[in-house]
């Protein structure tokens, strides 16, 4: 079956006993044993596993083409997890475009834990091959990458990590933070990554109304262990918050056509407009490695991020004057949000990590909603006029 109706039937057939259309909000934490050792229905305990999470974890299984998902309290939660199958003295190769709370994570969580991180120089398959060693056993990207969009050949970083071998005799692991794209428009476990894990508080929930995450794997054995960090760290999805996700995901593929189309009208909108100095947008014909976009997406997720040309004062100006793009953290939901990456998202990086990167403070991240595109023009047309003093200021 095609991605839009597997989004909708994929683990969430009517129940057999009661013919509920939706999957029931498994409220209990404890299931009846038959005896001793005997389970009645594949359930004891609902951290370990329960029916609304295992609803969610085939539905995401299928949706992201992968054998299984295993669904966690935050995509931190999931990303945790994936750490967790480190050991001291192993090395994680990543791209300088990451999410600040992983890099968070890495840097000042597990390097307590004596495991280090190795940054390749480009963003690029060679480069990431070059900065493998004997101790590397995790490679950790994103593509498009938060908030540049940065692009990487995800196939080709697989095939070069394939024919290395670590220190211990193992392949290294290439995760792929899917967050942005969503599993609508990107499976990297098609491409040859061995984990892919998801902010599902993004595009997946969509509506701004609950945190989650989850990881994506095709290996048994891998599937296994990280189920264990799952039931031994605890960090799981809430079954309230399973439903949620699941509502979002029935309708993720409308969402994301809404998103990607805005997306398209808002950068154009921006290249020509003479106070942005710079505008970042995979779709653009001359953004570098554009042609990754029809290589290895279906689509491009609702994200465009631009420098205005001006300080930091400027940047707060232009806040003040919107009337729609609501100023928070976050992305992927139905309405337009807008954030500061360098002392929002990536505020954990180091002010000189952050600068050789472009996060600068003129640096600005749009989420579009499902809203209007017109209505979104005229909100970042309005307030850069008013914030270079071309137009009148609001009165509201
Ligand atoms: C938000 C985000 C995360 C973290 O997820 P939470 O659900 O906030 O814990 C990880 N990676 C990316 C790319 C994100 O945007």
């Amino acid at each position: 079956m095609k991605f839009a109706t597997l989004a909708v039937h994929a683990g969430q057939r009517p129940d057999a006993h009661t013919g509920a259309v939706n999957v029931a909000v498994s409220l209990t934490s404890t299931f009846q044993m038959d005896g001793i050792g005997e389970l009645r229905n594949g359930f004891e305990y609902a951290r370990s596993d329960n029916p609304s999470r295992r609803a969610l974890e085939t539905s995401l299984a299928t949706l992201e083409g992968g054998k299984h998902a295993l669904c966690f309290a935050s995509g931190q939660a999931a990303s945790t997890a994936i750490l967790d199958l480190l050991e001291p003295e192993n090395e994680i190769v990543t791209t300088a475009n990451i999410y600040g709370g992983t890099y968070r994570l890495f840097h000042k969580v597990y390097n307590k834990y004596g495991i280090t991180v190795r940054v390749a120089d480009e963003t690029t398959p060679e480069s990431i091959q070059n900065a493998l060693s004997n101790k590397t056993t995790l490679v950790w990207t994103e593509s498009p990458s938060n908030p540049l969009l940065t692009l990487l050949d995800l196939a080709e970083t697989a095939e070069r990590i394939k024919g290395f071998k670590n220190g211990k005799g193992e392949k290294p692991l290439l995760v792929v933070d899917n967050t942005f794209p969503s599993p609508a428009f990107q499976n990297p476990l098609a491409l040859g990554a061995d984990i892919v894990s998801h902010s599902c508080t993004k595009y997946i929930g969509g509506h701004s109304d609950v945190i989650g995450g989850a990881i994506v794997v095709n290996d048994e054995t891998l599937w296994q262990k990280l189920k264990f960090y799952q039931n031994a760290g605890g960090a799981v999805q809430a079954p309230m918050d399973c439903y949620l996700l699941q509502r979002g995901l029935r309708t993720l593929p409308l969402r994301m056509k809404k998103h990607e189309e805005n997306a398209y009208r808002v950068a154009e909108f921006l290249r020509g407009n003479p106070h942005v100095k710079e505008v970042f947008f995979p779709g653009f014909e001359d953004f570098p490695n554009h042609q990754l976009v029809a290589k290895q997406m279906k689509g491009l997720p609702g994200i465009v991020s631009f420098k205005i040309r001006g300080s930091l004062v400027s940047v707060e100006r232009f806040f003040a004057g919107l009337q729609l793009f609501i100023l928070a953290e976050s992305l992927g939901g139905v309405e337009s949000l807008l954030c500061h990456p360098a002392s929002m998202t990536h505020a954990a990086l180091p002010e000189s990590e952050r600068q050789k990167i472009g996060i600068t403070d003129n640096l600005i991240r749009l989420s579009m909603g499902i809203e209007d595109a017109d209505d979104l023009i005229d909100d970042l047309r309005n307030s850069l006029n008013c914030c270079f003093g071309t137009a009148p200021k609001y009165t509201t």
